[in-house]
């Protein structure tokens, strides 16, 4: 099942995506159970179980516009949670050895966007630069739970572009969340995808990303040194994951920041990206007002 958010920014209405195209609105079914969002009521509780089976029962309903902006498919969670240096394949490739255990930091929720909205260019910025990857959605609450539970703590999954000002994040006295955090840094969908539509672990999953039709990044999630149940089980060591909270899983190599010299976005470019059972998006560079 794909869960969708269809709307103008700050007004979506939830719904689902079928696999012929159609969007269908759940407002009605969520209506029912005392909910209004795909928001932490909504993950924390059984809402998801009373969609599923109103998707089998056919999934009747309004259908939702086809041209329509998609938003984020999950209302503005508490927390998005970031993993660093975190690809087999970006670690070689940078000479820079393995992480012992993962390396976290953060992203300010504001930042999340919708999965085809614009990537503004911050005020000032000489160094914004892309980063496909994949997002975990957290379901019930995780705090201390082994990696052996940790699977039982998703929702689903979804398709990220942690976009990352360098000069931000790097060299303005720390920490990274600096860079990370701009609005529209973080247009999250097309969907989020149940963990059945992905193998349950999203464990392989081929992953892209072009600038101006220029493949610039070309992976899989098979070569994350940490995967999806060791970094729930981790980082619920140090926090509690609520439900609705977002783990961006880390970015493979071909960042803009890894070339020489580097190569950085401008206004009028596009950037497109996809991984395998989470679709696609598209963002175009503007710069800022
Ligand atoms: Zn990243």
């Amino acid at each position: 099942m794909k869960l969708i958010r269809v709307g103008d920014a700050g007004n979506e209405t939830p719904g689902v995506l079928l696999d012929d195209g159609r969007r269908v609105s759940t407002a009605a079914v969520l209506d029912a159970i005392g909910q209004r969002d795909y928001d932490e009521a909504f993950f924390g509780g059984d809402a998801i179980d009373a969609v599923a089976s109103w998707f089998a029962d056919g999934a009747s309903g309004e259908e939702l516009p086809a041209d329509a902006r998609l938003g984020s498919p999950v209302a503005r969670p508490s927390k998005l949670i970031c993993v660093g240096l975190n690809f087999r394949d970006h670690a070689a490739e940078t000479g820079q050895a393995e992480p012992e255990e993962p390396i976290l930091f953060g992203k300010a929720t504001t930042a999340l966007c919708g999965p085809d909205d614009d990537l503004v260019i911050p005020r000032g910025s000489t160094a914004t630069d892309w980063e496909v990857e994949l997002a975990v959605v957290i379901g019930h609450a995780a705090r201390h739970v082994s990696m052996d539970d940790a699977l039982g703590h998703v929702a689903g999954y979804a398709l990220h572009n942690d976009y990352s000002e360098r000069h931000h994040q790097m060299e303005r006295g720390g920490q990274w969340i600096k860079g990370k955090s701009h609005d529209t840094f973080a247009p999250l969908g097309p969907f989020l995808a149940t963990p059945d539509e992905v193998g349950g672990d999203a464990g392989d999953l081929a992953m892209w990303l072009t600038v101006n039709g220029e493949t610039r990044q070309q992976s899989s999630t098979n070569q994350l040194i940490f995967g999806i149940a060791e970094l729930v089980s981790h980082i619920s060591d140090f926090m509690t994951l609520l439900p609705g909270d977002v783990i961006s899983t880390g970015t493979p190599g071909g960042v803009g920041l890894s070339f020489d010299p580097p190569i950085y976005l401008k206004p009028g470019d596009v950037v497109e990206l996809g991984i395998d059972g989470l679709g696609t998006s598209r963002q175009n560079v503007v710069a800022a007002s």
